[in-house]
């Protein structure tokens, strides 16, 4: 039987050899999944579900009461009831915003799976095949795209750049024009998020420090200020409701990809399958260290590495667990040996 490869196994073989042993061969993870990285997973579930429902019937409450399901706790954790807060707002501005679509949706989460083929023979792979999951595929007059969606900081000009090369999504792309699904580019549904806080009121401290101040400046050595009170959940609420109301709180970016791009990818990745081969009968697996820092944050397995793979570093810091795909399959078949 072949062995699945995803996208993100491949990526990260590529990115950093050693990066893909920790992860995929040797399965460490932290305990905790990156509080972005959880809130993303949410809104795309979120998503899912909306996309799922019938378009004429009710679909914001079931999806906000998924998203209360997803923070059960948001009622005694302060950063869960953030996130929550923060969900609900914009899932709110997006029931508005795409009341109605320009697309018609086809398919909610298509998972394909489809050959690795030598670019020079045209042969399958014997060891690997390629599987993948997409957000959704979609119609918008005649033709069909891939519907990918994504939750963004800020939406910079360096941001819409970077949809350009997402190698990812294109090589999703050729797997489901080989699968029957005509697709000519890509709808990037982007949902910003919100850096509004909910205000905590000001101390007695603060207040006292403040009122003396403006007073200093007043000619009469009196201030009339009012100590601030802690925002309520509701006016919270409101203020995000408010922002997630402005034109620029979502994004829709069509990308089309061309019959090149995909061909120039099927070759990458039949390569970095011979270099899996390679490195995995040989036993070595090369540290990429200008990879440690990229995206602006520490690898996760950077203490790991600079202790020099000390087990009890290995210990402290990570558990032993499948690592996180996008497919149940892969998933549920696998053992870490078959993971690429
Ligand atoms: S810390 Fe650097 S060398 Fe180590 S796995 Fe991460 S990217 Fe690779």
């Amino acid at each position: 039987m072949k062995q699945v490869l995803t996208y993100s196994a491949l990526n990260c073989f590529r990115n950093c050899p050693r990066k893909f042993k920790h992860r995929y061969l040797d399965q460490l993870r932290h305990p905790e999944k990156p509080e972005a990285q959880a809130f993303g997973s949410a809104i795309h579930a979120a998503l899912e579900l909306w996309y799922s429902l019938a378009p004429e019937g009710e679909r914001l409450l079931p999806v906000l009461d998924f998203a209360d399901r997803l923070y059960p706790n948001h009622a005694g954790d302060p950063a869960v009831k953030a996130a929550w807060q923060l969900a609900r707002a914009m899932l709110v501005g997006y029931a508005t915003r795409y009341a109605t679509e320009e697309f018609e949706i086809i398919a909610v989460e298509k998972e394909f799976e489809g050959e690795i083929r030598n670019p020079d023979t045209g042969r399958p792979s014997q060891t690997f095949t390629m599987a993948g999951k997409v957000d959704g595929i979609v119609r918008i007059g005649d033709e069909l795209y891939l519907l990918e969606h994504k939750t963004a900081a800020a939406l910079t000009a360096d941001y819409l750049d970077r949809l350009w090369t997402d190698t990812q999504i294109a090589l999703y792309c050729h797997y489901l024009r080989q699968l029957g699904f005509p697709i000519v580019g890509v709808v990037y549904n982007v949902l910003l998020k919100s850096r509004l806080q909910q205000r905590a009121g000001e101390t007695e401290a603060e207040f006292e420090e403040r009122r003396a101040a403006l007073a200093a400046k007043n000619k009469t050595g009196r201030s009339t200020a009012k100590r601030q009170e802690p925002e309520t959940d509701e006016e919270f609420q409101a203020r995000l409701f408010d922002w997630y109301g402005q034109s620029g709180a979502f994004h829709r970016e069509k990308i089309y990809l061309s019959q090149d791009r995909l061909a120039m990818l099927q070759d990458e990745v039949w390569e970095v399958t011979q270099q899996y081969l390679d490195a995995k009968g040989r036993g070595k697996w090369l540290m990429n260290t200008s990879n440690c820092f990229s995206f602006q944050r520490p690898c996760e397995y950077l203490p790991y590495c600079q202790s020099g793979f000390n087990p009890n570093v290995r210990d402290n810091l990570f558990e032993v667990a499948p690592a996180h795909e996008e497919l149940s399959l892969t998933q549920a078949t696998e053992s870490p040996e078959t993971e690429f």
